[in-house]
Parts: C-alpha cells; sequence; structure tokens
C-alpha cells in the first residue's frame, strides 16, 4: 500500500478519500485554494498544499502544480475524485510521466470513454447494446439533420465531450433541428472547448440504471445496480440501489453488457457503465442500451457501498497499489436497499437558483451516513459546486430504506443558507417515487407539487419572534417579572411574507404572542418552551436572522428597529430609543465630543442589551434620560449635534 498519496480535490469528495486513506494508513496531502485555507478537506488532511486562486481553473484545474505538489510532499499516488480533472487523460499521463499512480483507470480509458462518438462506436463493436444514433465524425448542420429524420424525431443532440447535461438538446420537431443544433454546438464548445456533437433517439419515459463496476488485472467484476432517474435537468437528485423493481434477468444482461464493456477496454479501477432504460413497460433485457461510461468514482457511490458493504475507495487505492481485487464476482451480493439525497445551497422558490451564506451550524442525524465537505462557519460560495453534504439512508428494505431518509431530512439542519431540504423531502414522499415508479421526467412534470412555497406555521413565526427577542437565553435570569405585561412588536421577513407579531409576557414562563390575527400561547414546562402545546423546535438568532429548524428550515429575517434608529439620528441628531425599554448605561457626558459608531447608551429591552451607537460624528448636546429609567419607543434619548466642517 502507498505510504501516501496527493487528493487533487476539495469539498466532500476529498473528504471522503481521506477518510478511507487514513483509516488504512496512508498519509493524505490535501491542496487547497485561497478560499479554502480552513476548509475541511484541509482540516483533515496530514499535509496540505496552497495551489493558486479562488476560480478553479487557478488552481484545481493546475495540473502542473498538483504534480509538483505531489512530488515535493513524497506522495506516490494522486487520487482525482470527481469531477475536475478526474476524467482527464492528460492529467492521468502527467502524473504517470512523472513516476506517479494516477488512482483512476489508464489514461487510454478516459480518452476513449471521454469522447460519446467513440465510446458508443467501441461498445457497438462488442457487442454492447447502444441506442439507436449518428455517432460518426461528419459535423455538417444537413447532414447531422438528415440523420436525425433517418431515426425519426423526437432527437437527442449530445456533446461529444459532454458531461453533467450540458451540450444536450431535446428536439422534438424537424424544424427545431438547426436551432436546437447552434444552441448545443455554443454550449459544448463553452464548457468543454469542442463543439461536436452526436444525434440519439430519444426514449421516451426512460429510466436512468448505471452498473458500478471495478477491474483489476486480471478480471472485471460488478457491484450491482443503482438507480439515478430522479433528475432536474440531466442532473441526479435521488438516486438508489438497487433499481426498484428489477427483473433478474434484466439484471443479468445488464451487468453482463456492463462488465463486457469494461473488459473491451482492458479497464481497471473503478467506473461507471452508465444505461438507459425504456420504462414505459416494466423493465426487459433487450429494453436498455449503453449511454456513457464515467471513469471515476461516483458522486453516488456511497449507495452502492450501502448495499454491498464495500469501500470503493478502499478498492480503488488497492488496485492502484497493484494488489488484486479483494473479491470474486460470487462474493459480491446486495443486502438490503440505500437511498442517497443530494443536499444543494439552493432555493426550489426561485427556479433552484444557487444559494450562498455562512453555515452557522450542519448537523445530520447520527442514524444516516452523511458525506459532506463544509463545518461550521464555512461559507457556501459560488465558487463551487453547491453541494452542501449527500444523505444516504438503509435499510433491509427499500421502504424502510425510504422512511429513514425522510425521516433524516427531518432531522437534518442547516443554519445560515436556503436548502433543498424541503424539495427532497417532497420528492422522497411522492407517490410514485413510493411506489418505485421513477423515469426521467418524474421531477419536471411534478414539479409543481414538489416545489411548495413555505407558509411558516404561526407556532414557527411565533417562535422566530421569541428567539428574535432573546428569550431563548435569557428568560431564566431572575428579575423577568419587572417585565411583567409589557407588550413588544417584532418585525419578521420571511421570503416575500412580513409577519408583525406581539408578544405579551404573562409572567416569566408564560407569553402571549398574535401574528397576524393568530394566537400562540407559549409555556415553558420542565424547562422546555411548548407553543401550543407543541414542543418548540431547534432555532438560532445571528445578527440579524433568525434560523427555525421546523418546516425544513425557515429562516427569517429580524426587521431590526434599532437600524431604524440608528438612521433617525442621521437625520434629526436626536438619538430616540428604538424600542420600549430600561435606560441601562449613558455612556456620554454633555459636552463631550462622539465619533461615528461610538457607543452612546445601552438599552435593556426584554433581557436583552441593545447599544445605541453614535450614526455620525458630533458633540453630545444634551441627554434627555437617566440611567434606570423607563423609556418608550420613540422618546428622545441623547441629542447629538454634528460638528461644524472644521477649516
Ligand atoms: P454524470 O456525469 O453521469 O452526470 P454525476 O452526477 O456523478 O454523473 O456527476 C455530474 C458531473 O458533475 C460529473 O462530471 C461530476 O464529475 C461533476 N460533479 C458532480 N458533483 C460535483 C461536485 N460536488 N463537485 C465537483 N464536481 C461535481
Ligand atoms: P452527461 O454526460 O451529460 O451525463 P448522458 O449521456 O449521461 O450525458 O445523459 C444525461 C441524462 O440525459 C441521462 O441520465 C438521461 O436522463 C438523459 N438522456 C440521455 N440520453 C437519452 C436518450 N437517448 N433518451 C432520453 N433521455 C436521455
Ligand atoms: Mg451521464
Amino acid at each position: 500500500m502507498f505510504n501516501s498519496i496527493l487528493i487533487a480535490n476539495r469539498g466532500e469528495i476529498a473528504c471522503r478519500v481521506m477518510h478511507t486513506a487514513q483509516s488504512m494508513g496512508v498519509r493524505c496531502i490535501a491542496v487547497y485554494s485561497e478560499v479554502d485555507r480552513n476548509a475541511l478537506h484541509v482540516a483533515m488532511s496530514d499535509i496540505a498544499v496552497p495551489i493558486g486562486g479562488k476560480a478553479a481553473r487557478e488552481s484545481y484545474l493546475q495540473a502542473d502544480r498538483i504534480v509538483s505538489a505531489a512530488l515535493a510532499n513524497g506522495a506516490e499516488a494522486i487520487h482525482p475524485g470527481y469531477g475536475f480533472l478526474s476524467e482527464n487523460p492528460e492529467f492521468a499521463e502527467a502524473v504517470e510521466a512523472a513516476g506517479l499512480t494516477f488512482i483512476g483507470p489508464p489514461a487510454e480509458a478516459l480518452h476513449v470513454m471521454g469522447k460519446k462518438d467513440a465510446a458508443k462506436r467501441l461498445m457497438s463493436q462488442a457487442g454492447v447494446p447502444v441506442v439507436p444514433g449518428y455517432h460518426g465524425s461528419e459535423q455538417d448542420p444537413d447532414c447531422l439533420y438528415q440523420e436525425a429524420k433517418r431515426l425519426g424525431f423526437p432527437v437527442l443532440i449530445k456533446a461529444v465531450a459532454g458531461g453533467g447535461g450540458r451540450g444536450l438538446r431535446k428536439v422534438e420537431a424537424p424544424e427545431d433541428f438547426i436551432d436546437a443544433l447552434k444552441s448545443s454546438k455554443n454550449e459544448a464548445i463553452a464548457a468543454f472547448g469542442v463543439g461536436d456533437v452526436i444525434i440519439e433517439k430519444l426514449i421516451q419515459k426512460p429510466r436512468h440504471i448505471e452498473l458500478q463496476i471495478f477491474g483489476d488485472d486480471e478480471q472485471v467484476v460488478h457491484l450491482f445496480e443503482r438507480d439515478c432517474s430522479l433528475q432536474r435537468r440531466h442532473q441526479k437528485v435521488i438516486e438508489e440501489a438497487p433499481a426498484p423493481d428489477m427483473p433478474s434477468e434484466v439484471r443479468k444482461a445488464m451487468s453482463d453488457a456492463a462488465v463486457q464493456a469494461a473488459q473491451a477496454i482492458k479497464y481497471k479501477g473503478a467506473g461507471t457503465v452508465e444505461f438507459i432504460a425504456d420504462a414505459s413497460k416494466r423493465l426487459r433485457p433487450d429494453g436498455f442500451w449503453f449511454m456513457e461510461m464515467n471513469t471515476r468514482l461516483q458522486v453516488e457511490h456511497p449507495v452502492t457501498e450501502e448495499i454491498t458493504g464495500i469501500d470503493l475507495v478502499e478498492w480503488q487505492l488497492r488496485v492502484a497499489a497493484g494488489e488484486k481485487l479483494p473479491l470474486s464476482q460470487a462474493d459480491i451480493g446486495i443486502y438490503g436497499h440505500a437511498i442517497e439525497a443530494r443536499l444543494y445551497a439552493e432555493n426550489p422558490e426561485t427556479g433552484f437558483l444557487p444559494a450562498t451564506g455562512k453555515i452557522r451550524r450542519l448537523s445530520f442525524p447520527s442514524e444516516a451516513r452523511s458525506d459532506s465537505g463544509l463545518q461550521n462557519g464555512d461559507t457556501v460560495s459560488s465558487w463551487y459546486d453547491p453541494m452542501i453534504a449527500k444523505i444516504i439512508c438503509h435499510g433491509a428494505t427499500r421502504k424502510i430504506a425510504r422512511e429513514r431518509l425522510k425521516q433524516a431530512l427531518t432531522q437534518t439542519q442547516v443554519y445560515g443558507c436556503v436548502t433543498n431540504l424541503g424539495f427532497l423531502a417532497a420528492l422522497v414522499d411522492h407517490q410514485d417515487f413510493i411506489t418505485g415508479n421513477v423515469h426521467t421526467g418524474l421531477i419536471e412534470e411534478n414539479l409543481d407539487g414538489l416545489v411548495v412555497k413555505t407558509t411558516p406555521a404561526p407556532e414557527t413565526v411565533a417562535w422566530a419572534a421569541m428567539v428574535a427577542l432573546g428569550i431563548q437565553e435569557n428568560s431564566n435570569k431572575a428579575g423577568f417579572t419587572l417585565w411583567k405585561g409589557l407588550e413588544q412588536t417584532v418585525q419578521l421577513q420571511h421570503a416575500d411574507d412580513f409577519f408583525s407579531v406581539s408578544v405579551e409576557f404573562e409572567g416569566r414562563d408564560q407569553v402571549r404572542l398574535n401574528i397576524n390575527g393568530h394566537q400562540v400561547f407559549a409555556e415553558r414546562l420542565a424547562g422546555i418552551w411548548r407553543l401550543n402545546d407543541k414542543t418548540a423546535p431547534d432555532a438560532v438568532r445571528h445578527d440579524s436572522e433568525v434560523y427555525v429548524a421546523s418546516q425544513y428550515g425557515v429562516i427569517f429575517s429580524v426587521i431590526d428597529p434599532l437600524a431604524q434608529a440608528t438612521d433617525l439620528v442621521a437625520n434629526e441628531g436626536i438619538l430616540t430609543a428604538p424600542m420600549p425599554g430600561q435606560i441601562q448605561e449613558i455612556c456620554v457626558t454633555i459636552g463631550q465630543a462622539a465619533t461615528k459608531g461610538q457607543r452612546l447608551a445601552i438599552l435593556g429591552a426584554m433581557k436583552m442589551e441593545h447599544s445605541l451607537l453614535a450614526a455620525h460624528d458630533g458633540r453630545i448636546a444634551e441627554i434627555y434620560v437617566t440611567v434606570g429609567q423607563q423609556v418608550e419607543l420613540g422618546d428622545s434619548l441623547i441629542d447629538l449635534k454634528a460638528e461644524e466642517a472644521s477649516a
């Protein structure tokens, strides 16, 4: 086994690889970009090497720097993860040329499988069923149009260099073909630098079923299939293993074809053979076709690990180090069922726009496997993939795995960033998913039902208001009864909804709230707050945001009365009380000079201290209140006169 390896990646996959490698006693060298200085993969590593700027092309795609870092730090091999350089044959060649081992298939396999046209030609020759289509090198638009007509519409245009759904265009009618071709080629040139395409017959109501295969110098085995039919814009969202309702003769035919495909190119290491299957009827042995081969570890590999009990990264390391595969085909079995959901920082309500934010707390139920590259305090930036984590649940049956995943999604907490958690839960609960009636159009066809605008329940809003007031931390303290009977208003915003919450304290353990006409009674029993008898969810306030861990995470902005008060000061020079409260401290004296941002007084309101700051430079002209005085909203407190501009 290797003594040390370099991991040419970041995020969850870098952490995933290190987890296994370190458990095998292999020293791990991480590389990181400027934005990833404090990332989890850096924290986990034994050695960490900076490789450049924020953009991937300035860092994680800098093949030369990565190879140099490996050589300089004594690595014997490089694991490329997925994405970035993982399927780049020139990188694999450069690694080998430097005397290092590329933890992946031979560069020739990356070469052939990297181009969809060459891959399909090769697979046809090897006797693997391929989607009917045109895979030739002719790129003249008229010829391609004739080929499309020969196949019969609808067709799919695919970039030969494609990946991640880019360059893919569905064409329903002949008159749309030329425009679709142009747009596919443009996208392909932008993404891959090559505009060549192939044409494929569009399979109606298809399922995406892929086979995990593994090869060493002697044999190729398969580790059964994964169903990745739940896709949005050709991107996988939920994956599972094994495929639901898979007849044994189809499993046999598909795994034979996958192994045959891998043997045809003398494949070594981990790979995935993707098939498209006709799901208009039950799966059948002559109803699936080779789509492409991914020559790397796949994002969704954990579901295979869960059902086979095999650590795929361990196998990658062993095979790369020259060992034989630890098991032969007969020893590999399926144990139960596993489902993975991809948790993304994105907002389903705004058409799945990627979201950013600082993660204040990330927590997953311990019953689920969660693969993540983020930790508390990390920023989800727009520099890389917005995936927060993969949540994987296993069970003896599909039903149990699905129920566990549902429960795990309910218990997952991401504070600080909008996520697709609610969307994933709706998907897991969709009738067609429950019955295993999956196909690649399921999400798009049911989008309206799956993306439901979150309407915060009155209890959720009430709790947010109480947390905004600091009730959680502070109401234990003595002296609370001082405020009995005090009514206070908290303004909250969630998406486009505004909530004006009146909060009335009836005692130290009882609060009555009114949210746009809805009554909520909060009471603390045995030290725990309950809202209309329901246990309050976890919640936290950070600056002007309150995150409530119910309804798959609701984020409120607290419309800060202080911010308004600061504006008032700026306009009028007289600092007024931003809320009812008690003056706890006056930090200045009449005649004193004050600078912008300086603390002038402290107001205690609802057991929270509010520093009242100077909005501008000036001199204290008047102080209208004394320490201990009770003030009402809008009462004048201090007059801060702006100084005349000095010469
Ligand atoms: P497929 O290539 O069949 O779509 P995947 O869903 O596993 O398979 O990956 C989609 C593409 O995006 C791949 O090229 C993969 O390398 C890349 N990718 C997916 N997720 C990430 C991620 N979190 N970070 C970097 N690259 C990713
Ligand atoms: P990429 O390299 O971008 O992952 P693929 O060839 O793997 O491209 O196709 C991506 C997705 O597009 C598939 O998972 C499937 O949902 C859909 N797709 C691909 N080929 C076909 C086809 N011939 N008919 C219908 N859908 C297809
Ligand atoms: Mg694919």
